[in-house]
């Protein structure tokens, strides 16, 4: 059973940002992103979403707009999927990142399957974000 904290606070450690092997995006989060490039640490390596046809993939492991000091270079501008993710860890020194064979995160994983309450919260959290997603080519 995992610790849950209510409301989750980031405690900005870059986990979420190092370890997934990609962002998935829509065509103008890209193109956003893109136009940001100079802020990246390496050339951007982008890659379709074939099953979808409709999104497409920043490879990671790590962002290449992770920054030396940990935090994100494109804050601002960074996608949906980055503006609504949670690893609900109530401290990245106490609990490590850890990942489901499938490669998702097991932190919020058990978490979500765990508690009611933390799963409203995450669902907040996503339903804050969801403007931003709206109007950068997502539909409902
Ligand atoms: S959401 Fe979790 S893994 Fe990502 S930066 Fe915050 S504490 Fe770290
Ligand atoms: S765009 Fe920013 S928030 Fe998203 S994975 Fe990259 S560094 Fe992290």
């Amino acid at each position: 059973v995992r610790a849950i904290e209510i409301p989750f606070v980031c405690d900005q450690r870059g986990d979420c940002c190092r370890h997934p092997p990609f962002v998935l995006m829509t065509e103008d989060e890209a193109v956003l992103l893109e136009a940001a490039r100079d802020r990246a640490t390496r050339e951007l390596d982008w890659q379709e979403d074939e099953p979808s046809g409709r999104f497409v993939k920043l490879m990671g492991k790590p962002c290449p707009f992770l920054d030396a000091d940990g935090l994100c270079a494109v804050y601002e501008i960074r996608p949906y999927n980055c503006r609504r993710f949670i690893c609900g860890r109530p401290s990245g020194s106490s609990e490590p990142w850890q990942e489901t064979r499938d490669g998702r995160c097991a932190n919020v994983t058990e978490r979500l399957s765990q508690s009611v309450a933390f799963f409203r919260h995450a669902d907040e959290l996503q339903t804050a974000a969801q403007p931003w997603a709206l109007a950068h080519g997502w539909v409902r």
